[in-house]
Order: structure tokens, then sequence, then C-alpha cells
């Protein structure tokens, strides 16, 4: 095996395909750490007073963010929230005792929590429960997923006092999703996924995410190289997923085989190209209304908050 092409003198472990070196474990994880200091410091994402919440989904991802954050902030300033979505066959007993003992290993004090505990329905009680009053699926798995463990997150961090909730998300997932909204013309939800673009509501807490310049081999590598037991089964809703996400994903994967840096050069054009679009935004004085049912933040123009308006419209009872 080839010598690591940036230190020169360990065994090289990792074939870096954007720059094109061989790395050892060594080179790989400080790189890793620098590339995500790098956006940290560009985009003033964590500051020294900022208590953090971190999202772990149990996944290989979420590991990496445990595993980096604590080299760069005090672990006495991050604490981690873990959701179990309630998904038979997915959710599993071994990873959440191994999220908390990996957790306490790192000084992050860490508390587990379910969907249904919070919001009264799991995953898969919402879904039956749809096809038992609608005779028929309306809204996806991963739409009430996803909505609810933002809710749930944010919900959490005001409420015990944290300015910030950092999540896994890696390089793959923010290229993904900055083309869906590219393609569907959604300028709004391009300004929101912007590192700069801040919240205009008290109950809104910013949304960080120091991993979006990783690529997932990378966190996949590490995760594996660090002995981390993640998840692994997949979802069963992960058929649901929204079609052009998997579409996208096969796209990519086909550029990057003729230019193996063209998603980090698409990610950094886009952000450089949204800027000045997010700043004109960030001067706007809006002030989000609240949902006339749960009191959350919701949209400009709406009324009651997404989460109520799926439960309403679905299960036609009030949360
Ligand atoms: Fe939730 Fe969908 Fe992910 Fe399954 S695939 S955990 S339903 S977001
Ligand atoms: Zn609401």
């Amino acid at each position: 095996m080839a010598l690591c092409s940036k230190c020169g003198k360990r065994e090289a472990i990792v074939y870096q395909k954007h720059t094109g070196m061989k790395l050892c474990k060594n080179c790989l994880f400080e790189d890793v750490k620098q590339r995500i200091l790098e956006q940290v410091k560009k985009y003033d994402m964590i500051l020294p007073e900022d208590r953090i919440l971190i999202g772990i989904s149990g996944g290989k991802d979420s590991y990496v963010l445990l595993r980096f954050l604590p080299e760069i902030h005090p672990s006495s300033k991050l604490f981690g929230l873990m959701i179990e979505e309630g998904i038979k066959g997915y959710n599993r007993a071994e990873t959440f005792s191994f999220v908390k003992s990996s957790c306490h290993e790192l000084g992050i004090d860490c508390v587990i929590t379910s969907i249904k505990e919070v919001l009264k329905y799991s995953v898969d009680e919402f879904m039956s429960l749809q096809i038992k009053r609608c005779n028929s699926i309306k809204i996806s798995a991963c739409t009430f997923c996803g909505i609810a463990r933002r809710r749930i997150l944010n919900v959490y961090a005001r409420s015990h006092g944290m300015n910030k909730v950092a999540t896994g998300h890696n390089l793959d997932d923010e290229v993904q999703t900055y083309l869906i909204n590219i393609l569907r013309g959604d300028i709004m939800r391009l300004i929101q996924l912007h590192p700069l673009s801040i919240v205009h509501s008290p109950l809104l807490v910013k949304r960080i995410k120091p991993l979006r310049t990783i690529y997932e081999y990378e966190t996949a590598f590490i995760a594996y190289m660090e002995g981390f037991r993640f998840q692994e089964t997949e979802c069963p809703y992960i058929v649901e997923r929204p079609t052009l996400r998997t579409k996208i994903r096969e796209l990519i994967k086909e550029i990057e085989r003729i230019d193996p840096s063209a998603q980090l050069k698409f990610l950094n054009e886009v952000d450089k190209a949204l800027e000045p679009l997010v700043k004109m935004r960030n001067m706007d004085s809006v002030n989000l209304p609240r949902c006339s049912q749960c009191g959350e933040p919701t949209a400009p123009g709406r009324n009651i908050c997404k989460f109520c308006e799926l439960i309403d419209n679905v299960l036609n009872i009030q949360y």
C-alpha cells in the first residue's frame, strides 16, 4: 500500500477523490476537521458563548458530528438529542444505548425522546391512521417524520436555553437539496438553506450544518474507522422518498465520475451566488406569525403551521 500523499510517513488508507490524494487515517481526520472549521469560521456558525443542541439520528453523519464538534467547541456547551421515529424494524435498542455511551465518553449530555412521546403519534401510527381514515396515503412518512423531528429539535433547544441546533447534513445532502430547490424555482427556500440566512422569529432556533462540505463517503469512512455502530438498516419508508432526490443523486454520481470535485464546486458557487440575496433578505423586519393552534412559528401568510395542517387534514383531529 502507498504512503500517505500528505505526511509521507504513514500508510494511506483512503483515496480522496476530489483532491486526488491518498491519505492515512490521521491526515484524513485532520483534513475533515479543517474543512469543518473553515465553514464554521466563514459563516460564524459557532460563537464561543453558543449552547448547541446536536440532532442525533443514529446514522453515520451524526456520529461524525459528535466526534468532531467537541474538538472545536467545549463539550459542556454541547447537548445531544436523539429522536426515535417509531418505525418498526428500524429503531433499535442497541443504537440508543450506543449513542448514550458515545455521548458519555465525549462528555456530552444526551437525551433520548420519541416523536410519539412529544407529538402523540409515531411515524408508523401516523401512517396507519392515515390509511384507516383516508383509505390512501396522502402524506408520505418522510414528510411527517421530517417536520416532526425539526419541530422537536427546535422546541427542545428553545426550552432548554440552547441557541443553535446542529445537524449532520453532509455535502451530498446539501447539493441535492440545493438542486431540488433550483429545479423547483423555490428561491425563498434556497435563501433559507444558505448558512448566512438568519431566522425571523424569536421562537426559531438557528440551525447549523458543520459537515456541509464533507462528502458522504468520508463520513461513512470515518464512522467505520472509529468503530461507530451506526444505523445501517434502511428505513422501510425509504422508497417513499421523493423520487426527484433519488434521480438527482444518480445524476450527481455520473457527473462526479467525470469531475470528482463537482459537488464542492457547485456548493461554493451557489453559496456565492445566493449571498447578496441572503443579505438583502436578512435586513427584512418580517417576524413570522404564530400558528393559531399550537403557537409555534409558521410561514408568512399562514394561519396554521405545517405540522398542525398535517394532523388536521389527514386525521381530522385537533393537535
Ligand atoms: Fe423518516 Fe423518511 Fe428517514 Fe424513514 S426515510 S427515517 S420516514 S425521513
Ligand atoms: Zn401549529
